[in-house]
């Protein structure tokens, strides 16, 4: 009766809640407030299901090499996955395998801390300084591998490409990850080096800014030899992960640049507006580069302004972590919920 001595005991990721309810404002998980590309909405339509009965490309090579394209890398240098969270559960596997400390901020995406537990790799957690901003030379230590987003989850803030670069040259005997997962919103990017960094990973994803979350497409472009690293992790583990409506779809997305341009330039308008109004609420916030703004107000507290805001049906993310729990992650919506979550705030600033 002591199974459970052979079980790996795990503590989960705990994603942001999907609630369901009719006029809800939905600002908790990133998701992007508008539909997805026509285009994509006709591959769906036009989709053959009799290819089902098929297994899909294991490369799933229409969407590597799309992305190839896009990207101006060689099919060679882009992997695709279920989500950028199998993106880089793969490559913690695959590059973390050191046995020295990976390194992370203290304050950052929380599932790196569930992966680096799952798999037993050993990690450390240099703290960002007082206004969240990455300190260099942490990551300029003997480690395992690096990983960090760039902009950071949940701050927003975007660190230069020139300190992004320093991390990476400073570093030859480690894989350094930058995780994209925001960069559309701040057109700043590391893609443009993975041609002259053979340890550096980029991860992007299709969830946030090409409005696909449910769909789940992640992808990671480096040089060929880290690819076929993770390809052989990938391999190892499943080789049909994306399934052929997906890869279509996909696809579909990436070819659709001008809906793409124009959906995230409404997000950034929007949360340009959005700052604008929140701090003449009284809140303050760092700097976005993001879909979403981190922000705390100068006089009631985060907690309390979480539960408010869900009665009134707004949903946000509030962290109970160190650090940061006096704040709260509001994602960028539409225009009319900004206005919404603004004349709610002023009301109930008013009375509080
Ligand atoms: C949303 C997010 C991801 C995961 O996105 P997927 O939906 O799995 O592609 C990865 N990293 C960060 C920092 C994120 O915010």
């Amino acid at each position: 009766m002591n199974w459970e001595a052979n079980v790996r005991k795990v503590v989960p990721y705990t994603p942001g809640e999907q609630p369901f309810l009719r006029d809800m404002i939905k600002l908790n998980t990133n998701e992007c407030p508008y539909p997805p590309s026509e285009r994509v909405q006709r591959v769906l339509r036009e989709f053959d299901a009799s290819d089902l009965r098929l297994y899909p490309d294991p490369g799933a090579l229409g969407l590597t090499e799309a992305l190839a394209a896009h990207f101006g890398l060689k099919r060679e240098q882009v992997f695709v996955g279920v989500g950028s969270d199998e993106v880089l559960a793969l490559s913690f596997l695959a590059f973390f395998s050191g046995g020295k400390p990976v390194l992370f901020p203290d304050i950052t995406y929380s599932f790196y801390e569930v992966w680096a537990q799952l798999y037993g790799i050993p990690y450390r957690c240099p703290a960002l300084d007082e206004g969240f901003r990455l300190k260099k030379e942490d990551y300029l230590t003997e480690n395992g591998g690096i990983v960090f987003p760039n902009p950071n989850a949940p701050t927003g803030l975007v660190e230069s490409l020139e300190t992004v670069e320093e991390i990476v040259a400073g570093n030859p005997d480690s894989v350094v990850i930058v995780d994209e997962a925001y960069a559309d919103f701040c057109g700043i990017s590391a893609m443009g080096l993975v041609d002259r960094y053979e340890n550096l990973l980029v991860v992007q994803t299709f969830s946030k800014s090409r409005a696909l979350a449910g769909l789940r497409i992640g992808f990671a472009a480096g040089s060929p030899k880290l690819i076929r690293y993770l390809n052989d992790v990938k391999f190892s583990f499943n080789s049909y992960t994306m399934n052929r409506l997906t890869i279509a779809c996909g696809k579909a997305c990436l070819e659709d640049e001008d809906w793409f341009l124009k959906t995230v330039g409404k997000i950034v308008s929007t949360r340009e507006r959005m700052k604008a109004e929140l701090k003449s609420l009284g809140f303050s916030f760092p700097d976005s580069g993001a879909n979403f703004l981190f922000v705390r107000h100068e006089s009631v507290p985060a907690r309390q302004l979480f539960s408010a805001l869900r009665e009134a049906g707004i949903f946000v993310r509030h962290f109970d972590r160190p650090r940061i729990d006096d704040y709260l992650r509001i994602s960028v919506g539409t225009d009319e919920e900004a206005d919404r979550l603004t004349a709610f705030l002023n009301g109930y600033l008013k009375k509080s």
